[in-house]
């Protein structure tokens, strides 16, 4: 079969994967941020798109909002966000002029985005770009689907939390994955539980094994289970440098591992 020419800006992107998840608030875009963090720490090179247009929470998270995108000959400049320049950041919150501003765009207006985030984002060489997708299925998945499946074999990595309700959530994102090409890498379960930081003990505060059980139905890998941190929102509240603090989190080890099955 032959494929369309793919833009020039994604020539120098090994892996593109998407991150999904059935619903809000089951941690998809701080998953999405710590699966860069642990690339990187991997030694890989990589890009985050974010194109959760309604709720971009990333460029808080990496303490890079209020930067400027910037345009060059190939179109736009991601943000960097550590110093070695080897994490880069594209999200509708750089192009919006105040940051907190809601994006009250129909669809046409946000498929158009997502096709110029798609091709005109200059990412240069990057092993990996993570794309942290909104939750549930939207017109901004069908965008970003469309825009990237002439030219790559699509990857999902899907998100949820131990509880049912976000499993039976879930469960509707995989028959989307199913219906669009996607390919499923696997599950990731987040807030799988509480790490004492004293005695180390596990305590699993919602239900346990969601996640692996969905995964099992679904005929899809397991990834691992990503604990509770307790310090992550303080550390986001208090605007401490994710890139630094993230591998003294008790989640490191586990985004760790799954950066290396995916
Ligand atoms: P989503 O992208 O699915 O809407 P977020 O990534 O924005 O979810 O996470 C929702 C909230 O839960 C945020 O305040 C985030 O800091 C917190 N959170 C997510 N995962 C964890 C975790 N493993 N430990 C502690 N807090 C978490």
């Amino acid at each position: 079969m032959e494929t369309a020419a793919e833009p020039e800006n994604l020539a120098g992107v090994r892996h593109i994967i998407l991150v999904l998840s059935g619903k809000g608030g089951v941690g998809k875009s701080t998953i999405s941020t710590e699966l860069a963090l642990a690339l990187h720490h991997e030694g890989k090179k990589v890009g985050i798109l974010d194109v959760d247009l309604c709720g971009p929470s990333i460029p808080r998270m990496l303490r890079a909002q209020g930067k400027a995108v910037h345009q060059c000959d190939r179109g736009w400049v991601p943000v960097f966000v550590d110093r070695e320049q080897s994490i880069s950041l594209m999200s509708v919150g750089f192009l919006l002029e105040n940051p907190d501003e809601a994006v009250v765009w129909r669809g046409p207006k946000k498929n158009a985005l997502i096709k110029q985030f798609v091709s005109d984002v200059a990412w240069g060489e990057l092993d990996c770009l993570v794309v942290d997708t909104p939750p549930g299925t939207s017109d901004e998945h069908m965008a970003v689907v469309e825009a990237l499946r002439p030219y790559r074999p699509l990857r999902a990595l899907v998100v949820t939390t131990p509880q049912a309700v976000s499993v039976g959530d879930v469960r509707r994102e995989l028959t989307f994955c199913k219906k669009t090409g996607l390919q499923v890498v696997g599950v990731v379960e987040n807030m799988s539980g509480f790490a004492c930081p004293h005695c180390a003990e596990c305590t699993y505060v919602f239900s346990r094994g969601g996640g692996e059980e969905l995964a099992r139905l679904a005929g899809v890998p397991f990834l691992g289970s990503v604990p509770l941190d307790p310090e992550l929102t303080r550390s986001l509240e208090e605007g401490h440098d994710l890139t630094q603090e993230f591998p003294k989190s008790p989640a490191f080890p586990a985004l760790t591992s799954i950066a290396r099955k995916i």
